[in-house]
Parts: C-alpha cells; sequence; structure tokens
C-alpha cells in the first residue's frame, strides 16, 4: 500500500492508474477503522477497483469542540488493517494539506435544504455543511469511479448524493451505499464506540434493540406512542439522553404520520451514553 500525504503524491499515483484504465473505488473515512470501514474497502476490491481510503478527522464537520478533541485516532493499527484487506492507496492528508492558509471557512453554503434542518442536521448545526466541503474537496482531488458510504450514516449519504448532483464535475462518480456492520449484540460499529466502558458497550446495543423494537410493532401502535415508548427504553437502559427517535420517509427524512405499504420508510436514532453520541438507523420496509 502507498501512503500519500500530499495532495500531488496522491494525484501521481491515482492517475498513473487511471492511464492505464484501471477504475478507482473510494473510500473516505476519519480513521479509527472496524470492520464497517473493512467492509467498504472490501467491496471496492471485489468490484476489482483500485482502491484508495483516506483518513481524515475533518475539523469542520464537528460542531461540539470536546467531540472533535476525543475523536479516537489510532493510525498505526489503521495502516496494518489496511495493508492486510490490500487497499491500495491510503491519503492521508494533514489539516493544512486540506484547508490552506488557514482556509476553514466555507465561503458559499451548500443549499441542502430541508436535508440539513432534521434529524442530524437538527442537533448538529454545520455538521453537513462540512461534510460537504471535505467530501467535495477529497472527490475533486481524487475523482473516483465509485464511492463507497455506510448506511450507519443513512443521512450523510442522503448528503452526498445530493452533492454528487450539486456539482456537475462529480455527476459521474457512482455512489454505492454498503449495509451497516454491527457486534454481536447487534451495536452498529462505530469509532465512537471505542469510547464506551465494557458495561456501557454492552448497555449501547439497547440503541438497535429499540429499532428492531419499532419495526416489530409498527401496526401496533400510533408512531408518536412507538416513539414515546422507545425513548423511555433507551432511558432505561442506560443512555442518558435522546435526541431523536424518528420514523421518516426513507427518500425525504421527513417524519411521517404513518407507515404505508407503498413508501419506502426508516427508523432513525441518536442517544448519548456516558457521555458519548451514538447513532443508528433500520429500514421499516
Ligand atoms: P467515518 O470514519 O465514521 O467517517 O465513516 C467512514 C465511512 O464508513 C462512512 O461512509 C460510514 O457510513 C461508514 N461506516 C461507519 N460505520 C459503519 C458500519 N458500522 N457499517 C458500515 N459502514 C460504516
Amino acid at each position: 500500500m502507498v501512503i500519500c500525504k500530499s495532495i500531488v503524491a496522491s494525484q501521481e499515483v491515482i492517475n498513473t492508474q487511471k492511464q492505464t484504465n484501471h477504475t478507482i473505488g473510494f473510500v473516505p473515512s476519519m480513521g479509527a477503522l472496524h470492520e464497517g470501514h473493512i467492509a467498504l474497502i472490501t467491496a471496492s476490491k471485489q468490484a476489482g477497483n483500485f482502491t484508495v481510503c483516506s483518513i481524515f478527522v475533518n475539523p469542520t464537520q464537528f460542531n461540539n469542540q470536546e467531540d472533535f478533541e476525543k475523536y479516537p485516532v489510532s493510525i498505526e493499527a489503521d495502516i496494518a488493517l489496511l495493508i492486510h484487506y490490500r487497499c491500495d492507496v491510503l491519503f492521508l492528508p494533514s489539516v493544512s494539506e486540506m484547508y490552506p492558509n488557514n482556509g476553514l471557512k466555507l465561503t458559499k453554503p451548500y443549499p441542502l435544504s430541508a436535508l440539513e434542518n432534521v434529524l442530524e442536521g437538527q442537533y448538529r448545526p454545520g455538521h453537513f455543511q462540512g461534510v460537504c466541503q471535505i467530501v467535495e474537496r477529497l472527490l475533486t482531488i481524487i475523482h473516483p469511479h465509485h464511492l463507497y458510504m455506510g448506511s450507519k450514516d443513512y443521512q450523510q449519504f442522503m448528503v452526498i448524493s445530493f452533492l454528487l448532483q450539486f456539482n456537475p464535475a462529480l455527476s459521474t462518480i457512482q455512489l454505492h451505499l454498503q449495509p451497516t456492520v454491527r457486534e454481536q449484540s447487534g451495536l452498529a460499529m462505530s469509532s465512537r464506540n471505542r469510547r464506551l466502558s465494557d458495561e456501557n458497550l454492552k448497555k449501547a446495543a439497547a440503541l438497535y434493540q429499540s429499532l428492531l423494537f419499532v419495526k416489530a410493532h409498527i401496526l401496533q401502535f400510533t408512531i408518536p406512542e412507538l416513539e414515546h415508548l422507545v425513548t423511555q427504553m433507551l432511558l432505561k437502559a442506560g443512555f442518558e439522553k435522546v435526541d431523536y427517535i424518528s420514523i421518516a420517509d426513507a427518500n425525504t427524512l421527513m417524519s411521517i404520520a404513518s407507515v404505508q405499504p407503498n413508501q419506502p420508510a426508516v427508523v432513525l436514532a441518536a442517544a448519548y451514553i456516558q457521555g458519548v453520541r451514538l447513532i443508528d438507523n433500520l429500514m421499516l420496509n
């Protein structure tokens, strides 16, 4: 695996591959890699792509300084994992490489409309602007044929789908959504899980259990009843705070009053345990 810390070096390696007609698959990440990330690398490799992973903890997408400072970093272990799974390039830029001249500020906001006023957008103001800012930069540098993202961050996937349509230079990139990889307990794998004690790691599985409960009881209760019941379940299981439990249209993420057979629906949740904010979601049909 080649490790490139500069934009120029990464483009040199990637352009050589493009010239020999290799397709490029790209997995952007913030590191502290786990099986969820590896599933994306593997999907890209299995599709025959020359595969690039980036690790960059992007300061502009954190609306909470403490969350940024405590974001887990394990670069040596990440490199070993990427080598093991035969990733071809690790792009590992510094903040000054991605934001030269301290240019962290967005000059023009992305018109994300309703997508950034609900759920993660509502509870993490500015988060998706920062995500678009960094992903647009990464895609402009690497310009992959295929982009792999995880369902765990479903709203982020929708935001990036928007970005690919919004910027015509990126419109040929094919976006692939991969299933959420879970611990045996059902807990969605996440870099933030590393901040949990063993005891809270076990308790955190209640987040997925609550989504399964919604799916199993969707016809039995009204949506407000379900949202209330599940919030109580999470608090009882050891979560300190629930930002949201939302049953929404899977194409718009707008909350819905009832689930119709022909309308794709998803339940999404965000809650805190041991001061760590976890998110998860589950398709309902
Ligand atoms: P992150 O490093 O958290 O920014 O995530 C990088 C990519 O990995 C994103 O596309 C995430 O959706 C994806 N990802 C994170 N956790 C999982 C998981 N448990 N299963 C599948 N994909 C995941």
